[in-house]
């Protein structure tokens, strides 16, 4: 006899590879070997408009690309997302200052595509209270290790979880993958660039194995604007059903 578990429908596991700081040059190999999945691209949008007078200089070394380079990213079905204007921490800013980081670093997306508009936060912290900003669909990342977000009622859009993927723990984000996601759960994977550039970068070759091994164990590679899509596109059957 079948155990109760066993007729239990499978439902989808999703990861996300999510990039921050737009190196430009990391962003087109990822691109590539994510073909023909996507990943999400979480911009500094000061740099690519020429800024580079940045508190924190190291954050604008390399090719920022420029808007063109961008939409050409986007052109190809990828993500691109607000990562502020100038990458300041939240915590020094004024509530007005912060919502300024979010709403210009929207303005400069707007010219990529019309949204949703998720904003990551510098540093991975998201400020007490939050800024409101109504042109965005959701923002987050707590970024503490291993760590999901259950697409089950209850999911706060506005505090998504992410992990921030170390190359040399290659083999412990494989098992994690394996054993410990549970179905319908939604991982990110927090990354900067490749091959020597940006904070922590893992190689071309790494990030390849680990595409194929995500791949291998029946997980969806999807970007964060189509998961808040499905999300959205969730609660509204759900809230539907509640009033029939
Ligand atoms: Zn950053």
């Amino acid at each position: 006899m079948l155990s109760e578990a066993a007729t239990e429908p499978i439902l989808p596991r999703y990861v996300t590879f999510r990039f921050d700081d737009g190196h430009i040059a990391g962003a087109r190999k990822a691109a590539e070997l994510l073909r023909p999945d996507h990943g999400s691209f979480f911009i500094i949008t000061g740099p690519v408009e020429g800024n580079l007078d940045l508190q924190y200089p190291e954050l604008v070394k390399g090719d920022r690309g420029n808007l063109e380079a961008w939409r050409a990213v986007a052109a190809s079905g990828h993500d691109i997302q607000p990562h502020s204007v100038t990458h300041p921490r939240f915590l020094d800013l004024s509530l007005d200052e912060q919502k300024a980081e979010i709403r210009n670093s929207i303005e400069f997306v707007r010219k990529i595509h019309s949204g949703p508009y998720v904003f990551c936060y510098p540093f991975n912290v998201i400020p007490t209270p939050q800024p409101i900003v109504e042109e965005l669909s959701a923002a987050g990342f707590y970024s503490n290790g291993f760590n999901f977000n259950l697409l089950a009622e209850g999911l706060d859009r506005f505090a998504l979880r992410s992990w921030a993927i170390k190359e040399c723990d290659f083999d412990l984000i494989v098992r994690q993958l394996a054993e410990s996601v549970p179905d319908n759960a939604w991982i990110i994977f927090g990354l900067h660039s490749l091959d020597g550039e940006g904070w922590a970068p893992w190689t071309s070759a790494s990030l390849s194995c680990l595409i194929a091994a995500v791949r291998d164990l029946d997980y969806q590679i999807v970007t964060v604007a189509e998961m808040i899509g499905k999300i959205a596109a969730i609660s509204s059957r759900d809230a539907a059903a509640n009033h029939r």
